[in-house]
């Protein structure tokens, strides 16, 4: 599944291998997966522009262009991007081949094919996809105890609904924000603004923990070279319902918030 640490990455490896080549052209074999402007403008748009840079902003990869251009891509659930030989087989979940120099492609793939790309000017860009609405990064180094206390201060809301919020806090997707609640020790049902600071702090710790222990096992995907990660193996309770609590052995159970899955364990929650 794609959290914020296997599209960062992804992100990581792309500021490593793509910046400074160019992109030859573009084939869009999904349209559906051009978010916008049109198919025809959007291929017309990335001819023989130069990658300047590789960034991540909660769950978008923006990628600078000459031209002053940026590229969005969002892989939802599933989606990654593979750079692989030109002459490698089509897998049939492609949704857009970049052709590069050195005979390599960048394919974007999703096998449930909800992933999207976007092309335009940054600031149509940031405008269209809501990107300076979103909350602080998580990952950012500017993230602190007082910038989460914050954040959650103002919020009535269910704790894992909040915390999902990317208006909130970017950063947190379904599976890591059930294994940082985990982690810390708090009840996902309860209201964000009822922590204490103590609490804010363990939570603080374990979203900290949690995104940085998936971006050093590589995530649970391939990253852009194929090279499977190994972080499936670190879930304590995310689809583990049933199964004894890592730390207490309670079984864990399973509850709908906001319609989100999300699993916990009843006994070392509070
Ligand atoms: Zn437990």
């Amino acid at each position: 599944m794609a959290e914020v640490p296997e599209v960062e990455i992804i992100v990581r490896d792309l500021r490593e291998t793509m910046v400074g080549r160019t992109i030859r052209s573009a084939e869009v074999i999904q349209p559906a997966a051009v978010r916008f402007p049109t198919v025809d403008e959007f291929t017309t748009l990335l001819k023989d522009r130069t990658i300047l840079d590789a960034r991540r902003r909660a769950k978008y990869i923006l990628l600078p262009l000459s031209g002053d251009l940026l590229l969005a891509v969002h892989f939802a659930l599933w989606g990654t991007l593979m750079l692989v030989p030109a002459e490698q087989s089509r897998l049939p979940e492609i949704l857009i081949i970049w052709h590069f120099d050195q005979e390599q492609d960048l394919r974007f793939v999703d096998k449930l094919g909800y992933a999207r790309a976007a092309v335009g000017p940054p600031e149509i860009l940031a405008e269209k996809l809501d990107l300076n609405s979103l909350g602080p990064e998580a990952l950012d180094p500017d993230f602190t105890v007082d910038v989460l206390a914050h954040q959650l201060s103002k919020r009535r809301g269910v704790l894992k609904t909040v915390l999902l919020n990317q208006r909130i806090l970017a950063g947190l997707g379904n599976r890591d924000a059930d294994e940082s609640m985990w982690l810390a020790g708090i009840d996902p049902r309860r209201s964000a603004s009822s922590l204490t600071r103590e609490e804010v702090t363990r939570l603080h710790d374990a979203i900290v923990q949690v995104l940085n222990e998936g971006i050093a096992l590589r995530g649970t995907q391939r990253d852009l070279f194929g090279r499977k990660g190994q972080a499936i193996h670190r879930r304590n309770i995310f689809e583990k319902t049933g199964e004894p609590c890592p730390r207490c052995g309670t079984r864990i159970k399973y509850v709908r918030i906001g319609s989100r899955n999300t699993h916990y364990c009843p006994n070392c929650q509070h």
